[in-house]
């Protein structure tokens, strides 16, 4: 089966927004193994949508829109599909009575045009909206499918996720079971992970395995396609296993982990608690913990000391230290790292300084970032990192690798 994705909105032309919806489905589908040939992005103008579905039923099985679901004017998506492919758009209760309760939770009076938003096309399969009002739709007449989903990216994603792609599975697969499983990966490239398991990738089929790399990290995807769920998860362990023995010093996580979320899990586990002096970070090493629930019961807090004078005046490190070694140094480091871990009475102390860049700092070429980590023990740990001179991927960069090392 092939697929073609029609993200409908002028602000997409426009330049306006970002078509991340696309993106987004066509990794999705990639997970159910339907290819995508085509990405469209048109108006919201009915007779260019027209078109544009015409075209898209000459070169696809299935067509996914992505917004024009909403109670406004230029909202044309479903009318204009309705009006194409020759069905009524009919009221669908359930639709109504839940865009009713959400006008109630948010205490508003509804307006008639809100109404519409419960009209999908007859016949269809309605996918329910649960970060939203709009409710999407899937509907196969036989020569296509077609799959409606709404605009907002926190309202489609969702919708995708927990409608549409299980009742496309099912439409796909009629009883076979497809499962998909996520080893993820810090400290090796994209190149050298591939290096190591180029024959399992040559000779993959069932299950299949899919490599992809951003940010530093790099996952491997495996998907089984069996007819039970318990035969597709004995494919997928074999060869996660043979994929370990190879590249396993390297996993940190699997499916929605994170570095962050692996260290917090990790801490928590190991009742210990955390705090941070950040200097080129600026608190991005706490904020990207503070993203995961539940990490208050590690993270006690931390400071940014971004100057050499707050270094000395706010943390307490010594000038001596900073005038004899600078501010790009183990020394520092460590001395931030053991303030902060004295002045929140933890076990772990972290701290992180470094050049950002792009300019050279305290003598220092860009990229230079110091980490030094403070164990239970008092043990001091410290790494010297040299990255680019790209400001803001290093100081992502600088957070990632302490993580790292926290869950090494
Ligand atoms: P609403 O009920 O909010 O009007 P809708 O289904 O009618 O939803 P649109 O009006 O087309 O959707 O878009 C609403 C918003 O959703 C846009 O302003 C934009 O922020 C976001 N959005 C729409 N299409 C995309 C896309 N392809 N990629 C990313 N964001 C999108
Ligand atoms: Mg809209």
């Amino acid at each position: 089966m092939n697929a073609e994705i029609i993200a409908v909105g002028s602000e997409l032309l426009l330049g306006q927004i970002t078509n991340t919806n696309a993106r987004y489905i066509s990794s999705q589908l990639a997970e159910l193994g339907v290819n995508v040939y085509y990405h469209t992005v048109v108006g919201d103008n009915s007779e260019r949508l027209r078109q544009a579905i015409e075209l898209a039923e000459s070169r696809a099985d299935l067509i996914v829109f992505s917004g024009g679901l909403g109670p406004t004017k230029d909202d044309l998506t479903k009318e204009t599909i309705a009006r194409h492919i020759g069905t009524e758009l009919v009221m669908d209760e359930t639709a109504l009575t839940s865009i009713e309760a959400f006008f109630q939770r948010i205490n508003r009076p509804m307006t008639e045009n809100n109404k519409k938003q419960a009209l999908v096309l007859d016949g269809c399969q309605v996918l329910a909206n649960h970060h939203g009002m709009a409710p999407g739709m899937f509907y196969s007449n036989g020569k296509h499918v077609y799959i409606l989903l709404p605009g907002p990216p926190k309202e489609m994603e969702p919708m995708f996720q927990l409608e549409a792609k299980p009742v496309l599975a099912r439409w796909l697969n009629q009883g076979e079971v497809i499962i998909s499983h996520v080893l993820r990966f810090y400290g090796i490239g994209e190149a050298e992970l591939e290096t190591q398991i180029m024959d399992l990738l040559e000779a993959q089929s069932n299950p299949t395995i899919a490599p992809l790399a951003s940010d530093g990290e790099v996952t491997l995807r495996i998907t089984a396609k069996t007819s039970s769920e318990e035969e597709a998860w004995g494919l997928i362990q074999q060869t996660e296993k043979e994929l370990l023995s190879r590249v396993g010093n390297y996993l940190y996580g699997y499916n929605d982990d994170s570095l962050a979320s692996s260290t917090s899990s990790l801490l928590i586990d190991k009742g210990l608690t955390i705090a941070a002096a950040e200097s080129l970070t600026a608190g991005l090493f706490q904020s990207e913990l503070a993203a995961i629930p539940g990490v208050s019961q590690t993270l006690v807090g931390g400071v940014v000391t971004y100057t050499a004078e707050s270094k000395i005046n706010q943390l307490g490190v010594s000038k001596d230290i900073i005038d004899q070694y600078g501010v790009v140094s183990a020394e520092c480091a460590t001395a931030m790292a053991s303030r902060v871990k004295a002045m929140f009475k933890t076990d772990i102390g972290v701290a992180l300084t470094g050049a950002a860049g792009p300019e050279p700092h305290d003598n220092q070429p860009a990229g230079t970032v110091w980490i030094a980590i403070i164990m239970p023990n008092d043990d001091v740990v410290t790494h010297e990192l040299h990255l680019s001179d790209m400001r803001n991927t290093n100081r992502l960069r600088a957070v990632k690798r302490t993580f790292h090392y926290l869950i090494q």
